[in-house]
């Protein structure tokens, strides 16, 4: 695989989008595995530092509304949160 940007061989893939990059053009980003709201508190997040990022993309920094999913979740068997 080469690289999105230069097509260099690659060295690695973006944790966020899946872009192959090589070392020159690869970065990194602290990468969200997941977030939770204890109650009453502030919300927390585990989080791997240093995961590879390939610079082009753009993770957002908190979760979007998907209210086209919503709409059609029960159709796609999809469980609601409980
Ligand atoms: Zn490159
Ligand atoms: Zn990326």
């Amino acid at each position: 695989m080469k690289c999105w940007k230069c097509s260099q061989e690659a060295y690695g893939i973006c944790r966020f989008c899946g872009r192959a990059v090589c070392k020159e053009h690869a970065t990194e980003m602290p990468f969200i595995l997941s977030v939770y709201c204890p109650g009453g508190g502030s919300s927390r997040a585990i989080v791997v530092s240093g995961a590879l990022y390939c610079g082009i993309c753009k993770p957002l920094p908190s979760p979007v509304d998907m209210p086209e999913l919503d709409e059609r979740g029960d159709e796609r068997g999809w469980e609601d949160d409980k």
